[in-house]
């Protein structure tokens, strides 16, 4: 038996949930600025 602790993936960007943008609601999408689009930290 392993022990897996099932979260939210490490290296993923906490702001942009690992997207990399950000959805707008006026259409098109915007970069994060977090993580500089990458989706991670
Ligand atoms: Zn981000």
């Amino acid at each position: 038996m392993r022990f897996f602790k099932v979260t939210k993936p490490a290296n993923q960007c906490p702001y942009c949930s690992g997207k990399g943008y950000f959805q707008l609601r006026l259409g098109g999408s915007e970069t994060c600025s977090c993580c500089s689009g990458s989706g991670k930290k």
